[in-house]
């Protein structure tokens, strides 16, 4: 059966990002961690789509919208500690970040990320990681992390055409 994944189909968009801060607020408080107010401007820029967003698209919303002048260092420093935390993942091929979907436990990310429309879906498979755990143990390597990205075209880019 096809499932369509959110990120590729229309909604209520406002829903996502109000759950994902919410759920940040959430696991900022178990943990004692501090989710300053940029810090969690951040991720709701980082949330704004389901397109992967580099710094300094940040940076200059920051700027624009908010009038805050951030120095790029305050903003690289607020993205390390929300990656650092598994509220976003970073995609290296886009050398840009997105929102994670759980937070709430660690886990390795599997990403689809359409060519055309760079909507990243993110995918939780934990074979995928093992096998790849597996294989780099046959070779003698220890993995120390993974972020898999697959490129493609989502199921509404292929309509399009
Ligand atoms: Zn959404
Ligand atoms: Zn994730
Ligand atoms: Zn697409």
């Amino acid at each position: 059966m096809l499932k369509t994944p959110i990120a590729s189909r229309p909604h209520d968009h406002s829903h996502c990002v109000h759950s994902a801060l919410s759920e940040a607020d959430a696991l900022c408080a178990r943990q004692g961690l501090r989710l300053t107010a940029l810090r969690r401007r951040v991720l709701e820029l980082v949330w704004q789509s389901h397109k992967p967003l580099g710094a300094y698209d940040i940076l200059a919303v920051l700027s624009e919208q908010d009038g805050r002048r951030a120095a790029p260092p305050t903003v690289y420093r607020a993205l390390d500690f929300l990656l650092e935390n598994g509220l976003v993942h970073r995609i290296s091929s886009l050398n840009a970040f997105i929102g994670c979907n759980h937070p709430e436990h660690a886990h390795q990310g599997q990403f689809l990320i359409c060519r055309v429309c760079h909507a990243a879906i993110e995918l939780e498979q934990k074979s995928i990681s093992d096998a790849i755990i597996a294989c780099a143990r046959d070779v003698g390597f220890v993995v120390e992390g993974q972020t898999v990205e697959v490129v493609g075209l989502c199921s509404g880019c292929q309509g399009a055409r």
